[in-house]
Formats: C-alpha cells, sequence, structure tokens
C-alpha cells in the first residue's frame, strides 16, 4: 500500500471511503470526516456535505477541508478562499 499524505493526492471518493480522517483521526467510511472534525464544522457546512455525491460534493468537501485546515492550522493560510 503505497503511503499517501494530504488531500491534495486523494480523490473526494478515496477520502470518504478512507477509515482515517485528514487530521489522522479515524473515522467511518463513507464520512467526510472524523467526529472531531464534524464538530467543529459550521451548521451550513455540515449540512451541506448531506447533500447528494454528485457535482457539488467537491466543491462542498473542498471548502469544509479548507475550513478545516485553518481553524486546525494544519497549514498556512496560502490556499485562495472563494466564498
Ligand atoms: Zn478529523
Amino acid at each position: 500500500m503505497t503511503k499517501r499524505k494530504g488531500i491534495e493526492t486523494l480523490s473526494q471518493m478515496d477520502q470518504l471511503m478512507s477509515t482515517i480522517c485528514q487530521c489522522g483521526g479515524p473515522k467511518k467510511k463513507r464520512h467526510p470526516f472524523c467526529i472531531a472534525c464534524y464538530k467543529l464544522l459550521p451548521r451550513v457546512k455540515r449540512y451541506a456535505l448531506y447533500a447528494p455525491l454528485g457535482d457539488g460534493y467537491a466543491a462542498v468537501y473542498d471548502d469544509a477541508l479548507k475550513y478545516l485546515k485553518k481553524v486546525k492550522g494544519l497549514e498556512p493560510n496560502e490556499m485562495v478562499f472563494h466564498l
């Protein structure tokens, strides 16, 4: 099994089916994030993640991930926010 790092190398679907959250903690399959990360998300972003998989999901997931990275300080705030 190859070691991968970061969401940038994973497709959203791979990540969704993974049992490891972006933060390194355990999560359930088909859940976008672990409970700890999920709780950090604003309600509006949580609801957005419940949307059926489709055109909008990648953007919603990406948005939530960027938010988490910013909140947790996982990365310097180098990404461009497009809200
Ligand atoms: Zn997490």
